[in-house]
């Protein structure tokens, strides 16, 4: 026959876009509308109810960028419409493509009470299911005019990202605001032809794939385009076949959970995401009420918490949802955080904090971490995860790579202990599902593990910015649930998912052919690890003050009976925890959310020194001895870890500056000789026991390189790989100095360059092998990126870089595509290039990315004449100046530690790295104190901690930082009655008593490598 599959599917769209979807609400009387428009903060609606309205014409603009609209719709059923379901129509001025980015409204009833949310894609509220007819309606919306920053244009300069900086005027018309008849029938039908005709664009041609194009044509026919509601089910009808044919054996099986990703703070403050996701949880929770099977999954104990306090009806039906088992507490963490940045313990308390929320709320925990969205996974990961309860991770992320395909959608991730978990991406690609054809048909063909593996998740819904779930989804999902041709969707719990992917991973006998090792990079957003520095430099400074504020106040508590302040550490750590959230800590909001997280972070490290004064005040006692208090958990300064004594001099004999007669000085100690030239660059830094000098022959350490950085895309986010190419280094110096101050050599090096200057003081202390450099910035730079460069004498095979509870290897060369793709990679405290017998270290105090290249010198003692010698370059990455979404990113002074430890290996990067930003602090007092915990063997101290349940017990968390099994001591310097291992977030484990604890508080342990251990102890 002649056939011509496009003219039926070119029929089909045409109809249903342009006649059939509109005719749902074509019946329809305009409602009467008055507003009041607040271009500022917010109000509490028992206030915006309350507000003196003025009329309101439809088609008026309305909405200035971050204002709030409140607007009163009123009027009247009319008679003729008993019986059916009356909807009010709200069309603020939305584009449909822009949902959770522009404007949205929450809708109330006049009672004040929360209906369900406006958005460009769920314009509906339902007034009545079945109408008397002449009924009075009473509805009204408080309207977010959010400005759209990411738009058509993507990543173009705006100010409209802070009020202080947007515009006045109106963003938004009104198109709609109506009573409509909601034609069911006519409804049902746009779905059902929406569905077959996304299948059929799936399916190869073939005789399911006809029929279905047949059975569109004959609808179609049946439809009667000026009488659509009338012949709705006659077109219905001639569908009903092809729908009821049941999926194959084989299906691909989608487990779908409703769901919204709700960025805590992004394109929008933390007080619009307070609204957002009141305004979705309400639509969601209306949805559960109107469906049989959907189920909702929310993760972030942070949004639930907003909504409690903010909206406490819907909270309501979120704990009755919840209760029934429809809405779903996902993922464990306070926040969808970063991972790659947030220490050991910061990841430990997203976990401990989320838990304890979601116990002490709806009586439940989370059984896996859901992280659709954050920029890369650490490989500590898997350990924590594990050791904290959990039995799954999810994430979607990695498909976003920007050169490799991830070889696995469900695997067994292995962590730097070689723990692992069981681990699950969905092969349709995306967390904001539609159940669209294109994507199960995606699902279905991409899936890696259909050899064993019966299916994927799909989290379906909005997201982003918001929006959840709609009823088209649900009606979509309806229709797929055993659709030929199609994969089968239910709605489910992850939980349930993840336990039959268990099984059939575990059943295959052949587990082992899944597993990933290591850290899960992600091949784009590299420069989240340097954007926004001050944001970054508050998270390192906070969650480092907050576990020493934490182990000053366990030993005051302790020794002298202090009240422990946990409400006043959870409150402060809960602030922490969001500001790690996955467009905060790494740097890629608007200008409004880093101006307030700087802001907080400073208030935060006011509350913990408040903390902290307290605790040593009630430590040390009234008096006049000059003491020094430790705070890392290394002894420094001839003081105990988390100790204090009395302040003495140093012991080693005072470093040295020697002019030269170039210009240049050299510095030095008993450990180590550093030259400069006469530009203040390190020209050779030898280690005097060994004799090798850790600068590359004839090279320059620590000069300082400015790139241009104008990535393509994602400008906050993303470096891309041609950054490289063009480079100034910074070689002038305006001005410098030399002297010994206290015993410290140090050298003060001016310098300018195109719109900015810098001082960098450098210093080396007696008695350390660290040269240290202060930088302060005076940064007025566009799309540049930062970095500084040191050339080393080491031929490194890899480098070991610090991440949480240990490090991580990465290889310097770039063999495969894998590799070369890692051309920034991410650090905690220190990275190491080392050889065997001779390494050199890097510390940082704020400070989050480095890259390693190697380069040949054909100047220093080759192998054999003429043959180069390999050595590596590693640079730390210091500021960048993106222009979106934050115009004027990390604009002004800036500041950052880093040193050079010359002939370092792990144990000493491990130490000098904890050291490094937890200077010895000075205080007077009665007298100095032992600390309560101490550590002896191979066993790092990680925190000292009183229990999160208050029953006063003692919490030590230590850990293996070397990777190799190690055994050690943990010594309690208090009556210990016992000892028991938990969990990360302090459960009890099975077996946890620790045997042989002695009379005077040691117990003995054995580690196996970055095994990370939680000892609980009942103090006597
Ligand atoms: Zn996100």
């Amino acid at each position: 026959m002649h056939d011509d599959i496009t003219l039926t599917t070119g029929r089909a769209h045409r109809v249903l876009t342009e006649r059939i979807w509109p005719a749902v609400h074509e019946t329809s009387v305009p409602l009467d509308v008055e507003w009041h428009a607040l271009p500022g903060e917010p109000i509490p609606p028992a206030e915006g109810l309350a507000l003196a309205m003025e009329p309101y014409e439809v088609g008026t603009p309305w909405g200035p960028a971050w204002g709030t609209t409140w607007f009163r719709l009123t009027g009247t059923v009319p008679a003729e419409w008993a019986g059916r379901t009356v909807e009010a129509v709200v069309d603020l001025g939305f584009d449909v493509d822009r949902t959770g980015f522009q404007a949205e409204a929450l809708v109330y009833r006049p009672d004040g009470s929360p209906v369900k949310s406006i958005n460009p894609r769920n314009q509906h509220v339902v007034v009545s299911d079945a109408a008397a007819g002449g009924e009075r309606v009473e509805l009204f919306l408080e309207a977010a005019s959010n400005p759209v920053l990411l738009g058509h244009n993507v990543f173009e300069r705006t100010t409209e990202g802070d009020t202080t900086t947007s515009s006045p005027d109106p963003l938004y018309t009104t198109r709609r605001i109506d009573l409509a008849v909601f034609e069911s029938e006519v409804y049902d039908l746009a779905l059902d032809v929406e569905v077959l005709l996304e299948l059929q664009a799936e399916l190869p041609t073939g005789p399911r794939r006809m029929r279905v194009l047949q059975a569109l044509d004959d609808a179609l026919d049946l439809l009667d385009l000026q009488r659509i509601p009338e012949t709705a089910a006659a077109a219905r009808a001639a569908l009903a076949d092809v729908l009821a044919s049941p999926a194959e054996g084989s299906a691909h099986e989608i487990s779908a959970v409703g769901h919204a990703h709700i960025d805590s703070a992004w394109l929008w403050p933390v007080r619009e995401t307070i609204r957002k996701v009141a305004r979705t949880t309400s639509s969601m929770t209306d949805l559960i009420e109107r469906t049989d099977d959907f189920v909702y999954g929310m993760s972030s104990a942070q949004q639930y918490a907003w909504v409690k306090e903010h909206r406490p009806e819907v909270w309501e039906r979120i704990k009755e949802a919840v209760a029934k088992g429809r809405f779903l507490p996902l993922g464990g963490m306070w926040v969808e955080s970063d991972t790659v940045m947030p220490s050991g313990e910061a990841l430990t308390r997203q976990f401990s904090q989320a838990q304890r929320f979601f116990e002490r709320e709806f009586g439940i925990r989370s059984h896996g971490v859901w992280l659709p969205d954050s920029f890369g996974y650490s490989p500590a990961l898997p350990q924590l995860v594990r050791r904290a309860g959990f039995d799954w991770f999810f994430t979607q992320k990695i498909s976003w790579n920007q050169v490799n395909v991830f070889p696995h959608h469900t695997f067994w991730w292995e962590g730097i202990d070689g723990s692992r978990v069981l681990t699950h991406f969905p092969p349709m690609d995306t967390y904001n599902s539609q159940l669209s054809g294109e994507e199960l048909g995606k699902a279905t063909r991409q899936f890696r593990e259909s050899r064993r593996a019966t299916g994927s998740i799909a989290p379906v819904g909005y997201g982003d910015g918001g929006g959840g779930t709609t009823r088209e989804m649900t009606g979509r999902a309806k229709r797929l649930a055993n659709l030929e041709g199609s994969a089968k969707v239910r709605w489910e719990h992850p939980d349930a998912f993840f336990e039959r992917a268990r099984g059939e991973l575990l059943a295959s006998g052949t587990d082992d052919s899944a597993v990933w090792v290591g850290e899960l990079y992600l091949e784009l957003h590299r420069a989240t690890l340097t954007s926004q520095h001050k944001t970054k430099q508050g998270n390192r400074r906070n969650e480092q003050l907050l576990v020493e504020a934490e182990a000053w106040a366990a030993t005051a508590s302790a020794r002298t009976g202090a009240d422990y302040p946990y409400e006043e550490l959870d409150a402060l750590w809960q602030q922490v925890l969001l500001l790690q959230f996955h467009d905060i800590l790494p740097g890629t909001s608007i200008a409004w959310v880093h101006r307030e997280a700087v802001a907080q972070h400073a208030a935060i490290t006011e509350g913990v020194q408040a903390i902290i004064d307290r605790s040593l005040r009630a430590l040390v006692g009234e008096g006049d001895v000059a003491l020094r208090a430790n705070p890392a958990v290394f002894a420094q300064a001839g003081v105990p870890a988390l100790g204090v004594a009395a302040a003495s001099a140093p012991a080693a004999a005072a470093s040295t500056v020697t002019e030269l007669p170039d210009g240049g000085y050299v510095l030095a100690n008993d450990l180590v000789r550093i030259t400069l030239d006469a530009a203040g660059h390190v020209t050779s830094a030898v280690d005097l026991a060994t004799g090798r000098d850790a600068v590359a022959p004839g090279r320059e350490a620590n000069v300082l390189q400015l790139h241009q950085d104008f990535p393509n895309k994602w400008d906050a986010w993303d470096v891309d790989r041609f950054y490289r190419n063009s480079v100034t280094d910074l070689r002038e110096a305006q001005k410098v100095t030399a002297a010994v101050a206290d015993g410290v050599a140090v050298v003060t090096v001016h310098r300018q360059f195109s719109a900015s200057s810098l001082e960098q003081v450098i210093t080396l202390a007696p008695g350390s092998r660290t040269l240290e450099v202060d930088l302060r910035t005076d940064w007025h730079e566009t799309e540049k990126f930062l970095k500084v460069t040191f050339p080393l004498d080491v031929r490194a095979e890899h480098v070991a870089a610090e991440t949480q509870f240990g490090f991580h290897k990465r290889v310097t060369h770039t063999n495969t595509s894998w590799e070369s793709a890692k051309f920034e990679t991410s650090m905690h405290r220190w990275v190491l290039a080392e050889e065997p017998g001779f390494g050199v270290g890097f510390v940082n105090d704020s400070s989050y990315a480095y890259d390693v290249t190697r380069e040949v010198s054909d100047q220093g003692v080759a192998p054999a004449p003429g043959i180069p010698e390999v050595t590596t370059t590693v640079r730390l990455s210091l500021l960048r100046a993106p222009r979106f979404p934050d115009p004027e990113t990390d604009q002004g002074l800036q500041t950052h530690r880093y040193g050079l430890v010359v002939g370092a290996d792990t144990a000493v990067a491990t130490e000098v790295g904890a050291t490094f930003g937890a200077r010895p602090r000075e205080l007077r007092g009665a007298a100095g104190f032992e600390p309560l915990v101490h550590v002896g063997g191979g066993v790092t101290l990680s925190s000292v901690k009183l229990a999160d349940d208050r029953s006063g017990d003692l919490v030590v968390r230590v850990y293996e930082a070397q990777g190799r099994r190690t055994a050690g001591t943990v010594t309690v310097a208090a009556p210990v009655a016992g000892a028991r291992t938990v969990t990360l977030i302090e459960d009890d484990l099975d077996g946890g008593v620790v045997d042989g604890l002695t009379a005077d508080g040691t117990v003995t342990l054995e580690l196996s490598p970055f095994e990370v251990r939680t000892l609980r102890f009942t103090l006597a």
